[in-house]
């Protein structure tokens, strides 16, 4: 991902070069000047039409107007570099040449395509305008050139239709209003007595005609225009502006696409799949994306233009039929199959036309894919020689490794599960929640803490904020390739497309299926990977992979597993940072381990005292009032302590364990309500007063910056010394086990700032170990070091490192101490500064590498200067996030540490980094 400063130098070139006067439009066709390297300049879709056009595929020509003019444009009130003009006139002469077809001429006419292509692609988010360059005059034309008046009509129609929408804002007023066109042409089809679109006639289609250039009239006060060269000005200027709608903001911000890069305009030749029987249009993958089989996979359909079949109107024919509807061409399709995927060395998703029997090639692009067919995409592509180890382990998206781990359902209740119907399975996993039925519901419901499925006949980019929310889409038509499939399958969501039994009745608020009917707010459950739809709760059982790993399953038994360990491997092989886990018992430190942890990286020892009476104790002890109160309790906190210990040393097996010392913020463990003070008053024998009046004694105005981390050992050094007793003692004991077990624990002091903190606990911890060591005549090989976790020590990291063994960094807090946001309530306003940019992604989650990972490099700097040898690790939130790991790698950090189920997506984002910087 691109940061932030990145994106601001692009934009500082693009204003130079747009000062020197430069080429802002781009031709490909016959004559080509463009490749598929140039996406920063031509965007995803025109870099790769050139490159299509450079490898003699069938792409019908046309023109890339640059990202540059994209960014001049906003840049200078939205107004276009003087240039710009004349380049245009030039680029459509060419295509005039090439095609021996004239923009606006009435006996020839050529039509134009207008769509954006942004860098990244944003699938339905910008607008697009089809058929661009007919008129009055064109479209009588274009009819007797084809001899099907119906045809050249039915353009017409479309054209006005989008461009009154998308260029001249004629759109539905209020949410109770029905888009004006659609209203339109529905009382025009009901008037004739018309079903589907296609069945109008070239009379009924004027009419329509008519009806919407009074439309435009009525509401813009203007005429719809006639001149082409305005209409291809509109056109593009339309498509610049969709730069900024709002979904293509919130599309943007969801997955970290800078503002600056800009979209980029294609114009291009039209060519018509509905053309007649004999023309057809489609968009395709060259393997499965749901679940990455190396089977040719989409749909097609007959006698239709591009849009019908992602919308999700017409339910489209699977790729496999074209072979027996269009024998040639499908043979000429699959030849392109091959070749796409040889030539970009990887999957492509790509958008086809077929012209009365001739082939077109539209669009092409890396295919958007689940983490499984991710990842068995790369494995079985390097496996066929198409893809090398280094780019399968780059090209598979670190997050998405965890989809490999999401639950299916559990096999005992999904026996017992009335299935309902079957759509098309579009994004895998399994999911059950309330059923609600639009995009607000949805994050109403999520909010309130329960889980959802989205139930829509179809789903529009509108729906993305309640997609988002969702455990689960299922829509009741459109296919594979409709909005709803490929933004879940981005998302990572469980996702079912076109379940045409289903019936969807948005006034009643029901969702049907033969006779079963479920209400707003009933259980459904859906299994993305099978197509499967269930009434009712179906529990959620692990993964295959889960159950590989916990050894309830065989390996041989699942390929998602061997597909999984293979990734895993190469993982390892280029990695540089260990990977460790943040675990506080030996059953997570296990579950870890499965999952290729290398340690524990963090144990927060405070959190072992969460669990039944052991709460108790540590409040006695939290709330004691003297020395000899605060011995007694310790004391009896001691064994417990030791039993923990000596728990995880034997889970960990002679992997280093760090143990944190006691670091609660006191609000965190005091007794808040009257139940728990008067549970407490009565285990101490106090009265409930008493204890009020020590919890009011200790509260603190601020209390993550408050009498926390290793300001509790020093105040109280007895705390301290407790627990490095019961380290050395558990680790005494497992040492003298009779299987011999190794143990190297790694102390840790928390939210150190200066030397001498550091100092005086590391002087009780070495004075126990000596102790304890002399006692049970043991050696024990320990290492004591310290967090960095708040700012002045990373600045002061040189003194610190002359103390320390080891440094992890805890993120969570440096975070919170270096931009003065508190960790608990900072999701008040930090949606705010998403949407205003001035933090794009949540500091909390993906390290704000200039400022806190400043600090981080000036820890790791001043750390190594003094201490060359240090350990040097990360145990915040940030361990698992893989923008964070490749930071770290960059940063020169040892290893990682995060919660056990990101481990794998540690591991390979780790090995992500180490190949990009070049291992
Ligand atoms: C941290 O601050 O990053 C850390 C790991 O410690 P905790 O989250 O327990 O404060
Ligand atoms: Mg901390």
């Amino acid at each position: 991902m691109p940061s932030k400063t990145t994106a601001k130098k692009a934009k500082k070139t693009a204003g130079k070069r747009a000062s020197k006067a430069i080429k802002y439009v781009y031709s490909f066709g016959k004559k080509t000047d463009g490749n598929a390297k140039m996406k920063e300049l031509l965007g995803g879709k025109g870099a790769n039409l050139a490159e299509m056009a450079a490898i003699g595929l069938p792409v019908p020509g046309g023109f890339t107007i640059t990202t540059e003019v994209c960014t001049a444009y906003y840049d200078n009130g939205r107004k276009y570099p003087a240039e710009l003009k004349g380049q245009v006139e030039n680029a459509i002469k060419i295509v005039e040449r090439e095609s021996g077809k004239k923009f606006g001429d009435p006996k020839n006419p050529l039509l134009f395509s207008v769509r954006s292509g942004a860098r990244e692609s944003m699938p339905g988010m910008m607008d697009t305008i089809l058929n661009l360059g007919l008129n009055d005059k064109t479209v009588a034309g274009l009819a007797k050139l084809t001899d099907n008046g119906r045809f050249a009509y039915d353009c017409y129609r479309r054209f006005i239709q989008m461009y009154g929408d998308v260029v001249m804002g004629v759109q539905s007023r209020n949410e109770f209003e029905p888009e004006p066109f659609e209203h339109v042409l529905e009382g025009v089809k009901k008037e004739v007595g018309v079903e589907i679109d296609s069945d109008l006639t070239e009379e009924n289609n004027k009419e329509v005609i008519r009806r919407f250039q009074k439309l435009i009239k009525d509401r813009t006060g203007g005429e719809f225009p006639q001149d082409v060269h305005k209409q291809l000005d509109g056109a593009v200027g339309a498509v610049f502006n969709s730069w900024q709608n709002e979904r293509a903001i919130l599309y943007r911000q969801k997955y970290g696409i800078p503002a600056e890069w800009g979209t980029a305009v294609n114009v291009q030749l039209m060519v018509f799949g509905n053309l007649g029987e004999t023309s057809a249009t489609g968009v395709a993958f060259t393997r499965d994306p749901a679940n990455g089989e190396n089977v040719f996979y989409g749909e097609y359909l007959i006698n239709a233009q591009g849009e019908d079949v992602v919308a999700g109107v017409r339910t489209p024919h699977p790729i496999a039929q074209l072979e027996q509807d269009m024998p040639k061409s499908f043979k000429e399709l699959c030849a392109v199959r091959t070749k796409l995927e040889k030539h970009f060395g990887d999957v492509q998703d790509f958008e086809f036309t077929i012209e009365d029997g001739t082939l077109y090639m539209l669009q092409t692009r890396n295919g958007k894919r689940t983490g499984l067919a991710a990842v068995r995409i790369a494995v079985e592509m390097t496996r066929q020689r198409l893809m090398n180890q280094k780019t399968a382990v780059t090209k598979i998206p670190a997050d998405q490794i965890s989809s490999l781990l999401v639950p299916i359902f559990d096999t005992a209740s999904i026996k017992k599960a009335t299935l309902m119907a079957t759509g098309l399975p579009a994004g895998p996993g399994a999911a059950s929640g309330k059923i609600v039925f639009n995009a607000s519901d949805a994050e109403k419901e999520v909010a309130k803490g329960n889980s959802v499925v989205l139930c829509r006949e179809e789903t529009s980019p509108e729906d993305l904020r309640g997609m988002i929310a969702s455990d689960g889409i299922l829509t009741s038509r459109g296919g594979v390739s409709s909005h709803a499939a490929l933004v879940a399958r981005q998302m990572g969501k469980v996702c079912i497309c076109g379940a045409s039994d289903i019936d969807i009745n948005y006034t009643n608020r029901t969702l049907s299926a033969g006779k079963t009917v479920l209400d707003e707010g009933d259980y459904i459950s859906i299994d993305g990977t099978t197509g499967q739809i269930f009434a009712g709760h179906v529990a959620t059982a692990p993964s295959e992979v889960s159950q590989v790993l916990a050894g309830k399953m065989k390996a041989e038994k699942s390929y998602t597993y061997q597909l999984f360990d293979q990734v895993m491997k190469w993982a390892d092989k280029y990695r540089k940072m260990g990977v460790r886990t943040n675990a506080d018992s030996p059953t997570q430190s296990k579950a870890a381990i499965a999952l290729g942890a290398e340690g524990i990286g963090l144990c927060r020892t405070e959190h072992m005292f969460f669990e039944g009476d052991r709460i108790t104790y540590m409040r006695e002890m939290i709330l004691a009032s003297d020395e000899s109160a605060r011995k007694k309790a310790l004391k009896k906190l001691l064994p417990f302590q030791r039993k923990d210990f000596s728990g995880l040393f034997k889970a960990m097996d002679g992997r280093p364990v760090t143990i944190r010392l006691l670091d609660p913020p006191l609000h965190e463990f005091l007794p808040h309500d009257d139940e728990a003070r008067r549970s407490l008053a009565d285990h101490l024998g106090v009265s409930v007063d008493a204890v009020t009046e020590r919890v009011h004694a200790l509260h603190e105005e601020n209390p993550m910056l408050g009498h926390r981390g290793c300001r509790l050992g020093i105040s109280y050094p007895e705390i301290t010394e407790m627990q490095a007793r019961a380290i050395f003692e558990a680790a005494a004991q497992v040492l003298k086990l009779k299987k011999k077990v190794k143990v190297n624990p790694e102390i840790m002091i928390p939210l150190v700032g200066f030397q001498d903190e550091l100092d005086n606990q590391v002087g009780i911890v070495h004075r126990v170990a000596k102790e304890v060591q002399k006692d049970k005549g043991v050696k024990i090989n320990y290492l004591v070091g310290t967090m960095i976790e708040v700012p002045r020590a990373a600045v002061t990291a040189a003194e610190i490192a002359k103390t320390a063994q080891f440094f992890s960094f805890g993120t969570n807090d440096l975070t919170q101490t270096t931009l003065g946001m508190s960790r608990d309530d900072a999701g008040s306003f930090l949606g705010k500064y998403k949407d205003l940019d001035i933090l794009p992604q949540n500091p909390f989650a993906t390290i704000d590498q200039a400022g806190v990972g400043a600090l981080v490099q000036l820890g790791v700097d001043g750390g190594k200067s003094t201490n060359p040898n240090i350990k040097l690790g990360i145990c915040g939130e940030h361990g698992g996030d893989p923008q964070s790991v490749k930071f770290c790698h960059r940063a020169g950090l040892t290893y990682v540490s995060c919660s056990p189920n990101r481990v794998p997506v540690a591991r390979l984002a780790a090995a992500q980094a180490a190949i990009e910087a070049g291992a």
